[in-house]
């Protein structure tokens, strides 16, 4: 079973590669953003420097990953993928940027998550292309310098709060990503569509978009299983009334919040009379991360109006209560 298990996450990942936009003009939405870095890179390219250092932040599936693999095409050049927990030690990370060549673009994931040390080793190479190492320890330690290929760093988070300042300042270009709304969601789902050769009813791409929590990778997910519904339970092409039911049987509901969304939104209101309630004290009520909620739901949640973040705590809103069909009983109020 495991066999078959790996099979499908390969199959799954091989799937997500095909359906990655290649080019800017690929990229649906994150227009400002795709216009700015477009000039960046072109202007870099005709003086023949390395692209100034990227910070690219939101929460996750909007695309971070897919606009440092655009990046880097668009500047003919490879891409190094790593992340934040991986460099654990400063010679993880000298080992990397020794190996780029010339123009590289090195791409590190989760960069909020980099412990000090390597960091601090990041300053100098980011800076100036050179890294100092230290040989030996005690009294024998020196620090010998090495020179390396200037290059491009692109950092992704999900987290910029967390990031250091000394960090951040480093980063010539700062972009943030935000959700996509549903006409955008809609052109992404009828592509990858196209590219999986499936047939689908532009009333159902539209309805999979909506409900897609304002991220592409969601869209994506839900467009391959509705799919599976619309083989297997229709003939063949997604109509609206597949994809209505596939969405509801992987427990997205009407306005697009799945099963933790709900889950979350429901503790608050049920547990804690509506919050004021701490993240970790939700995280626990609910049996999940804290990080997660913080990075993954409450953004959504909050974008969307069902979730408030006081200085005391997070806050369900009217609408949570109308969503979840419950009457507000605010204390003391009528
Ligand atoms: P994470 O931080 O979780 O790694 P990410 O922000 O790096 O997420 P990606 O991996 O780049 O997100 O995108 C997820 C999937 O969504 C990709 O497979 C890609 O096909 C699709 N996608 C993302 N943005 C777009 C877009 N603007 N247009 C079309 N497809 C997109």
């Amino acid at each position: 079973l495991s066999g078959e298990n790996e099979h499908f996450s390969q199959t799954d990942r091989e799937i997500e590669k095909a359906l990655r936009p290649l080019s800017f003009d690929d990229f649906t939405g994150q227009q400002k953003i795709v216009d700015n870095i477009q000039v960046f890179v072109l202007a870099a390219k005709k003086r023949g420097e390395p692209l100034d250092h990227v910070l690219l932040h939101g929460p996750p599936g909007l695309g971070k990953t897919t606009l440092s693999h655009i990046i880097a095409n668009e500047l003919e050049s490879s891409l190094k993928i790593t992340s934040g927990p991986v460099l654990d030690k400063p010679s993880d990370l000298a080992g990397l940027l020794t190996n780029l060549e010339q123009g590289d673009v090195l791409f590190i994931d989760e960069i909020h998550r980099l412990n000090a040390v390597v960091e601090e080793y990041l300053y100098s190479a980011m800076e100036d292309f050179r890294i100092d190492i230290m040989l030996d320890s005690g009294p024998n330690a020196r620090s010998v310098q090495i020179s390396l290929n200037p290059f491009t760093l692109i950092g992704a988070t999900t987290r910029s709060g967390l990031l250091t300042s000394p960090l951040r300042a480093r980063f010539g270009i700062n972009a943030r990503l935000e959700y996509y709304d549903s006409k955008l969601l809609t052109t992404i789902v009828t592509r990858s569509a196209n590219i999986l050769g499936a047939p689908i009813d532009e009333v159902a791409a539209y309805e999979i978009a909506r409900r897609s929590r304002g991220t592409p990778r969601i869209a994506n997910t839900l467009l391959r299983r509705t799919r599976d519904f619309a083989d297997i339970k229709g003939n063949g092409t997604i109509t609206l009334d597949i994809a209505k039911m596939g969405l509801d049987a992987l427990d997205v509901d009407e306005n697009g919040l799945d099963e933790m969304d709900n889950r979350i939104l429901m503790t608050i209101i049920d547990k804690f009379k509506g919050g004021p309630v701490g993240i970790s004290t939700i995280a626990t009520a609910c049996g999940e991360e804290g990080e997660t909620i913080e990075e993954v739901y409450e953004p959504f949640l909050i974008q969307e109006g069902y979730l408030k973040r006081t200085s005391r705590g997070r806050v369900a809103t009217e609408l949570a209560y109308k969503h979840l069909n419950i009457r507000p009983n605010f204390g003391g109020q009528t």
